[in-house]
């Protein structure tokens, strides 16, 4: 007699597959200390503050994708501190930000960071925009 209920099984990926390769290296979210307070302040900020901010200084309005540590928590930055954290857009979060948070480790000048993301003029040449 055939089972009454049939049985769908989940597809499961290998976890290899199923994160881009940045998140592999660095753990999930979770794993980096990304809770459930986060994921409230988070959602909180974006409502708030829809629009990410590096597009705004150039007079676009981009919905963000997430809300970003200005000074990065490796770097000393304060996970849960409102001045610590902006909405930003995954572009920006990959090519300015990235690039600012690179030069200012590179050359000592963590300190510049805040400012750099506050104000465009200020920002090291040749930074992306
Ligand atoms: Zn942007």
């Amino acid at each position: 007699m055939p089972d009454a209920f049939p049985t769908f099984r989940q597809r499961r990926f290998p976890q290899v597959h199923s994160q881009p390769p940045s998140e592999r290296f660095r753990g999930s979210a979770r794993d980096r200390g990304y809770d459930a307070r986060w994921d409230r302040i988070s959602k909180s900020h974006r409502r708030k503050n829809p629009f990410c901010v590096l597009c705004e200084q150039q007079g676009l309005a981009t919905l963000a994708d997430d809300v970003d540590h200005i000074v990065p928590l490796e770097d000393g930055g304060l996970r849960y501190d409102p001045l610590n954290r902006w909405s930003i857009c995954r572009r920006h979060h990959n090519t300015t930000k990235r690039w600012l948070e690179r030069y200012a480790r590179k050359h000592g000048m963590l300190d510049q960071l805040v400012g750099w993301c506050r104000d465009p003029d200020t920002r090291p040449p040749r930074c992306p925009r």
